[in-house]
């Protein structure tokens, strides 16, 4: 009958080896997608770089990769930062974000060589100018985040929406925004190269994008104009759109970024506009897919309406199912090739009404000790995974070839108490 398999390896005879929950990776495709986007966001009027957005699924060997295959990568935290280095990452190739960086963070990123910082608001970019004075000799790029007011999910996006985001500084406070870049423009140790936008996730409509680019050039002209500073870099941020379910078909990677580019070509032309660098952060698009997580399943019990199939994981490896509703397609590793005849609610084991896997989704009649696997779970699985309820995180197979590794080691009960630090007896 016919199986599961993940770069040439069985998905039942992972699990049998690796034990479950088991997050699985197909190496093979997380490095082809890289390449796809390399090969898509290339430019002769532009340098181009992708840079993956680190906080979709990072770990050393994930940033191995990416730099193997010459992408750039983003990060938000001292942590991401640290796993980068750890890496070998090259840090001139990392760009650093975040709405709230601390001062800790700023000046770690200082002493690594951080290449380019993304400063979000007027307050830090006053302290990372005043921070930056401790590295004479130094030159950190930055560039400011600036909010255009196009908000992207899925098929829809709006212009001149959300306004009160606590990313960036919105382009309708023009002045705070030309205050800031004067701050960064005149640090001695600063370079300010231009600006950053990123309008929302799972974005399937290369039209947003477009959206995107119209009010990012249109203001850059106008800032341009009145404060003579040159534009050189314009980062345009991620949301690319992967395919989690049926319902999800997502333009190739080549039609956006054509797209993107042939708007860039565009507004760089009509504005006249000196930006030689383009920036593009799929975060999502390069790890979702790729991924699986493995699951035993348990007891399955019925009640008036529905069929539950319990799996020894949950929100604490997936969270995304309970946060914002996200919705996911499942298999019975083993029984392929037998009909999805059923309807059920694939419920993990944490102490929460709201920790499903999989609501009202179709799978073949399951038995207890069945592998359920969960596609596209790449993304913001593993990367926002918790111990609630004590239960430890699962590890991380990269699978390439048909041969399986570690990449990072499942948690063990000691590993749930290991800086705990008891009460002293009492005397
Ligand atoms: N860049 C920035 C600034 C982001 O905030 C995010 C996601 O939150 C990303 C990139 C990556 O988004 P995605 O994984 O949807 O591509």
């Amino acid at each position: 009958c016919m199986k599961l398999e993940i770069a040439g390896a069985e998905a039942s005879q992972l699990a049998a080896r690796f034990g479950t929950p088991v997050y699985v990776y197909d190496q093979n495709r997380l490095e082809e997608r890289m390449r796809q986007f390399r090969q898509a966001f290339s430019s002769p009027l532009f340098d181009c770089h992708v840079a993956y957005a680190s906080k979709a699924f990072c770990c050393l060997a994930m940033m191995q990769l990416v730099q193997r295959e010459g992408l750039w990568a983003d990060a938000v935290s001292g942590g991401e930062l640290y796993t980068a280095m750890k890496a070998g990452f090259d840090m001139n190739n990392i760009l650093f974000h975040g709405n709230s960086k601390t001062d800790a963070e700023l000046e770690m990123a200082l002493e690594a060589g951080v290449g380019t910082i993304v400063v979000d608001n007027l307050a830090e970019a006053g302290r990372l100018a005043f921070l930056s004075t401790n590295h004479p000799g130094s030159r950190t790029r930055t560039l400011l985040r600036i909010n255009p007011g196009v908000e992207a999910h899925t098929h829809a996006y709006i212009v001149t929406a959300d306004i009160d985001s606590k990313f960036g500084i919105s382009i309708t406070r023009s002045q705070e925004i030309i205050e800031t870049c004067r701050i960064l423009d005149e640090a001695p140790n600063l370079d300010f190269a231009g600006f950053h936008a990123h309008i929302g996730s799972q974005i399937f409509e290369p039209e947003a994008f477009a959206a995107e680019i119209d009010k990012v050039t249109a203001f850059t002209k106008e800032f341009q104009d009145q404060t003579g500073l040159q534009i050189s870099c314009l980062d345009l941020g991620g949301g690319f759109a992967a395919r989690y379910t049926e319902k999800d078909s997502c333009p190739p990677v080549e039609t956006v970024c054509r797209r993107i580019l042939e708007a860039m070509t565009e507004a760089v032309k009509r504005h006249g506009l000196s930006v030689r660098e383009l920036i593009i952060e799929p975060g999502r698009s390069i790890a979702a897919e790729a991924g699986w997580t493995l699951y035993t399943v348990g007891s399955i019990k019925d009640t008036e309406h529905r069929r539950y199939v319990f799996v020894d994981g949950g929100m604490n490896d997936n969270i995304r199912p309970a946060l914002y509703q996200a919705e996911y397609e499942a298999v019975l590793a083993d029984r392929m090739d037998e009909e999805k005849s059923e309807t059920v609610t694939v419920a993990g084991k944490c102490c929460e009404s709201g920790d499903i896997i999989l609501r009202n989704g179709r799978l073949q009649p399951a038995r207890p000790g069945d592998i359920l696997a969960v596609a596209s779970t790449g993304a913001y699985g593993q990367s926002m995974a918790s111990n609630y309820n004590k239960l430890p995180v699962p590890g991380t197979l990269f699978v390439k070839d048909g041969q399986a590794r570690w990449v990072i080691r499942p948690q063990d009960l000691e590993d749930l108490i290991r800086n705990e630090e008891p009460l002293p007896e009492e005397s």
